[in-house]
This record gives structure tokens, sequence and C-alpha cells, in this order.
């Protein structure tokens, strides 16, 4: 007998914190799916530049988006950014992004620190947690009397550098061998876990309390994770920091949020792309949900299979019908997924000829194979794996079109 391990990722049971606006919760860790977050690259102080793009990233499926919240224009603009979005009935819970100046802003502008839900805290660039910071202390403050969520995320690109400096210092007294990329994992872990601390001992709730400590590349990022991990029980805000543009930033972040989220490592997950020219700031959400998705994490849109063409395809009728079916499927879906509970599960097949076409066509809901090279031009259609009929001409993509509309609606 062959024993086949199912592909199911371990166990970690974090805390689960809330993240609340109005009636929204969004939970984060425990039992909750992994969530999608995302942040604006817009001017804070542009109102309704930032609220736009704040609504599209959630239509996009991001479950909580960061702003930046860096001077005091930003921090007057936040609560009318929040009533922009209120008008606009998206109730996606907004995050405060800050730096260097957190403790003051949160202090001196109390509409800002109420209509951010949770608040994210560099501890290497906002005080100094471990050192019973005031300035860190005066955010967790402010968390705990406005009852907010905080991560305190640390970044090995703004680490503390006196905590580095005296594992390292440290670590030269040993006599054995040591390598300093492991003392630079532990002084991250030990920057965010310290100030976790310190923010309890401070009266926060740990259930609160999320940690993240992002490095940039996909090794560093796993064996962190996996030490984080195994030290604490908050959950985890998990992303690969300027993971860069395009294929590069897209295949490194799936490479690293796929290996940790496969062990159970992640509750909250970021995809952190460069736009490139005209590309839209919701790319990072769109590449997040497929990560997810692939990983049979969530579902969230139909999926279509499509195999890659080959000699064998006879045209590109294949490719063109595989697209439309994917883009018809999304476009449908803001109203499907109120209408059909359930359709982000279906499964369509798309392949171009009778190699892989018909086995691949029945594993899916509904699925064809065109014809391809030499074959007779026919295009069999499984429903629910079994060969419902055959499309014959020149109208074959419609009529599959049509077939999956209906396979939707009943
Ligand atoms: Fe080529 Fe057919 Fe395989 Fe598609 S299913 S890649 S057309 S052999």
């Amino acid at each position: 007998f062959l024993a086949v391990a199912a592909a199911q990722p371990a166990a970690r049971r974090s805390r689960q914190a809330q993240v609340r606006w109005g009636s929204r919760v969004v939970t984060i860790g425990g039992d909750a799916p992994v969530r999608v977050q995302s942040m604006t690259n817009t001017d804070t102080v542009d109102v309704i530049g930032t609220a736009i793009q704040i609504k599209e990233l959630a239509i996009a499926g991001s479950e909580l988006v960061r702003i930046t919240v860096n001077t005091p224009e930003a921090a007057e603009a936040v609560p009318h950014i929040r009533e922009q979005l209120d008008r606009m009935g998206i109730d996606v819970p907004l995050v405060g992004d800050f730096h260097y100046n957190g403790h003051r802003l949160l202090s001196e502008y109390p509409a800002m620190a109420q209509a951010l839900s949770k608040y994210r805290i560099n501890p290497g660039n906002v005080g100094k947690g471990d050192k019973k910071d005031r300035q860190f202390a005066m955010m967790i403050e402010a968390a705990i009397k406005y009852d907010k969520v905080v991560r305190i995320g640390v970044n090995w690109g703004s680490l503390d550098q006196e905590l580095l400096a005296a594992m390292m210092d440290e670590n030269a007294q040993r006599a054995e061998p040591w390598d300093a990329k492991q003392v630079m994992y532990q002084a991250l872990i030990q920057s965010a876990l310290s100030s976790a601390e310190y923010a309890r001992e401070l009266g926060m709730n740990p259930d609160n309390i999320i940690i993240s400590c992002k490095v940039s590349g996909v090794q560093d990022l796993i064996s962190v994770y996996r030490a984080l991990s195994q030290r604490c029980d908050y959950a985890l805000h998990l992303g690969l920091t300027e993971a860069g543009m395009g294929t590069k930033g897209t295949v490194a972040s799936a490479t690293a949020l796929s290996i940790l989220l496969q062990e159970g490592i992640g509750d909250t997950i970021r995809v952190s792309l460069t736009p490139q020219p005209g590309e839209s700031r919701t790319q990072e959400v769109v590449v997040a949900l497929e990560i997810l998705q692939s990983l049979g994490l969530r579902a969230f849109n139909p999926s279509v299979t499509a195999c890659p063409g080959c000699g064998r395809t006879t045209s590109t009728t294949f490719q063109e019908l595989a697209k439309q079916i994917d883009d018809f499927l999304r476009e449908q879906m803001p109203v499907w997924r109120k209408k059909y509970p359930g359709v982000e599960n279906l499964k369509v097949a798309v392949m171009g000829c009778i190699v892989n076409g018909p086995g691949e066509s029945k594993h899916a809901d509904i699925g064809i194979s065109l014809p391809g090279t030499g074959e007779a031009p026919a295009a069999p259609v499984f429903i629910d794996g079994e060969k419902a009929l055959t499309l014959r001409g020149e109208n074959i993509a419609n009529e599959f079109h049509a077939l999956v509309e209906n396979y939707i609606e009943k």
C-alpha cells in the first residue's frame, strides 16, 4: 500500500485578534482564515484619492487596508477618509502605519486614533519597546484607550541597531563559531517579542497583539518565521518586504509565503509588490488571493484549468476561450458571490487536445476539450465528470460560455 499524506498545513493555533470597524469584524489568527491585507501608495493627505484607492483594494479582496500616517496633515485626513469610505459603503478596517512620530500623532489627533482599527508600530523607529521607551508606551496606551489591535512589526531595514550591536557583541565573546545572519534573525525576533512583552506589561491584551518580522530574502523570511512561530503564540502577519517588481516580486512572495503557509505559519498576509508603470495597486491583492487559493486555504474566485498549448494545438481558440471564461467569471463574481453561495469553488477546464483534455475536463465541474492537430473537429464537453455533449462548428466559444453560465445558474 502506498500511503499518500494529505497536503494540509500543520496546525499552529495562535491567539485570535479582532479588528473592528462598525459592525465589520475581521478576525485574525486562531481558527480564522488567513486574511489578506494591502497598503495604499497615495499621499494620505489626498482624502479622495486615498479613499478611492482603498475602495479599489477592498473590492479586489483586501480585508484590511493600511495607510501611511506620517504627518499632522495626514493624521487630520484619516477621519475624513474614513467618512468617505463609510459614505461609499466600504467598511474595510483601516490600519495606520506609524514611524518616528506615531506617539505624538496618536495623542494629538484622537479622531484619527479612533478612525483607525489597528496601529502598526515599528519598534526600530518608534521608540524602542525593549528598553521601555516612552514613545512606544504612548502608542500602546492609545491602543488600550481606544481598544485597537496593534501590529508590532519589525523590519530588518530598520532593526534596532543598539539591540543588534549588543547581540553581536554577546556572540563575539563565545568561543564556538557563530553565524552573524542567525544573530540578525534572533535580533529581529527579540525586538518584536520584547516589545510585545512590554506592551503586555503596560496592560495590552495579548490577543490584540499581532507580530511581524519582515525581511526581503526568501530563505531569510522562512528561517525567521519558523523560529518566530516556535517562540510565541501571537497571530503572525506574513510578508516578504520589498519583494520587488513584476514577475520577480510575485514569484518571490509566492515562494516564501507558500512554504510558510503550508507549515501553518501566518495568519494574515501582504504581498508587497512595486507596481510597474500603469499597473494597478490592486495587483498585490490579486496575487495574495491567488496564493491562498492555489494552496487550497481559501477560495475567492472560480478557477480555470487550462493547458499551456503545444504543437498539437490547432489554433489559439482554446487560449482565447480560457481567457474569456476566466475574465467572464471574475467580472460576474461581485454579483454571483451574493446570488450563488459557493460559486467561488467552481472549477472550469479549457484544454487544447485529446491528450489530457478529457481527463482534466472530467476533474472539473465543467470542462471542454478542443480539437488538436489531426483530431476530428469536435469539442466534447464534460459536466460533473460525465461527457454531456459535443460542440462543433464556428461558434464553440460562445456555446461553451453559455453552458458555463447555465451550469452556474443551475
Ligand atoms: Fe498540448 Fe494537448 Fe497537452 Fe494541451 S492538452 S498541452 S494541446 S498535448
